[in-house]
C-alpha cells in the first residue's frame, strides 16, 4: 500500500453548494471522502492536513510557499507523494517556486484543483483528485517514483509545475505547457512520457530545502506608448533588485534612448533585468534581431524559454541565496530543474 499526504490549501476544489443559502462555501476537508468516497477504493493509506486559514490562491504570498515546503519536509520519509489540492489562479507561481525549494526531490508533489466546486454535480474536481492521487502513487518496480517531479494536473494532463500557465477561466483544460510536452497524459491508461520526465543522477540523497525568498523583484511587460517615466518609476523603487521583463516575440523592446537608458542604469548599479518573451511558446534569443540586441548590450539577460510565474520564483530563491549578484545572473542560464529547455 502506498501512502499520499493530500494538502489542503483553499481553492475552488473544496468547496460546495450550501443548500440553505444556496452560496459556494468550503467543506471540512477531514470530510473530503464523503465527497469523493472512490478515494477510500484506490488502495493507498490516504492522509489528509488543511491549511488554515484555506485561501483563495488569488491571496498566495510566498510565506504559504515556506509553510507549504517545511510541511513536506515534515512527513517526507513517512509518505510517498503528495498532493496539493490549490486554487487555480495562482497554481502556477506556486509549483514554479516549489520546484526550486525542494532540492533533490525523489517524490512526487502534485499540485491540482478544479475549475468547477467538488461538490457540484459536473465537477472536474473528482477526477483531477483521483488521477492525482494515483500519479503520486506511481512507482517503478525498484520502488522509485515514475514522476519524482513538483507537476500540476490538470484535465488529463500532467505538466512540468514550472513550465506551466494557466490560460483558461473557464475550461476544464486551464494550464497549458506551450515549451514543454506533458509528463504524463492520462486516458483508459496513464502514459508516462519518461523522456521528458527529470529522474536523480543518484537516488537516495536528503532532500534539502530552500526556503530564503528575496521578493525585491518586479515584473514589467512592454507595450506600444509605455513612456521612459513608467520604466522609470519602475526601474527606479529604492531596493529592487532584478525585474522580469516582459518583451515581445523573440526577446525585442523599443528602442528609444529613454527606455534603453533606464535598463542600462538598473543593470550597470548592479540590477537584473531578465528578458522573457510576451509569446506563450518559444524562447527569447536576443541576437535575432537589431532591437532584442540593443537590450542586450543594455544588460538584458536572456530567460530562455521561461514562463514569467517561474521566471520570478527562481529569482526569489536565486536572490535569497546568493548576495553576489554575478552569481545570480550565471544561474538564470542553468537548467536547475527542468524550467527552460538548455
Ligand atoms: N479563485 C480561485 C482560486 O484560485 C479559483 C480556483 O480555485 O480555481 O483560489
Amino acid at each position: 500500500m502506498k501512502r499520499i499526504l493530500l494538502i489542503y490549501t483553499g481553492g475552488t476544489i473544496g468547496m460546495k453548494r450550501d443548500s440553505e443559502t444556496g452560496v459556494l462555501k468550503p467543506f471540512d476537508f477531514n470530510q473530503i471522502t464523503d465527497e469523493v468516497p472512490e478515494l477510500n477504493e484506490l488502495g493507498h493509506i490516504i492522509d489528509n492536513v488543511s491549511f488554515d486559514p484555506i485561501i483563495d490562491s488569488s491571496d498566495v504570498r510566498p510565506d504559504l510557499w515556506v509553510d507549504l515546503c517545511r510541511l513536506i519536509e515534515t512527513r517526507y520519509s513517512e509518505y510517498d507523494g503528495f498532493v496539493v489540492l490549490h486554487g487555480t489562479d495562482t497554481m502556477a507561481y506556486s509549483a514554479s517556486a516549489l520546484s526550486f525549494m525542494l532540492e533533490n526531490l525523489e517524490k512526487p508533489v502534485i499540485f491540482t484543483g478544479s475549475q468547477l466546486p467538488i461538490g457540484v454535480l459536473r465537477t472536474d474536481g473528482r477526477d483531477n483528485l483521483l488521477s492525482s492521487v494515483e500519479i503520486a502513487a506511481a512507482q517503478d518496480a525498484d520502488g522509485h517514483a515514475i514522476v519524482p517531479e513538483v507537476c500540476i494536473y490538470f484535465e488529463n494532463c500532467l505538466y512540468r509545475g514550472n513550465r506551466t500557465t494557466k490560460n483558461n477561466a473557464e475550461d476544464f483544460n486551464a494550464f497549458v505547457s506551450a515549451n514543454c510536452p506533458p509528463l504524463a497524459q492520462v486516458g483508459i491508461h496513464i502514459k508516462y512520457n519518461r523522456q521528458q520526465i527529470i529522474y536523480p543522477r543518484q537516488w537516495g540523497k536528503p532532500l534539502s530545502t530552500n526556503t530564503d525568498l528575496d521578493t525585491r523583484v518586479a515584473i514589467l511587460k512592454i507595450f506600444p506608448g509605455m513612456s521612459s517615466e513608467y520604466v522609470e518609476a519602475i526601474l527606479g523603487m529604492g531596493n529592487l533588485k532584478a525585474v522580469v521583463l516582459e518583451t515581445y516575440g523573440s526577446g525585442n523592446s523599443m528602442t528609444d534612448p529613454g527606455f534603453l537608458d533606464a535598463v542600462s542604469n538598473f543593470t550597470q548599479s548592479g540590477g537584473i533585468v531578465l528578458n522573457v518573451t510576451q509569446c506563450q511558446a518559444g524562447s527569447v534569443d536576443m541576437g535575432a534581431y537589431a532591437n532584442g540586441a540593443a537590450l542586450g548590450r543594455a544588460g538584458a539577460v536572456s530567460g530562455y524559454d521561461i514562463t514569467t510565474e517561474s521566471a520570478l520564483t527562481k529569482l526569489f530563491i536565486l536572490l535569497g541565496r546568493f548576495s553576489d549578484m554575478n552569481k545570480v545572473r550565471q544561474y538564470l542560464s542553468v537548467n536547475m530543474c527542468g524550467e527552460i529547455s538548455k
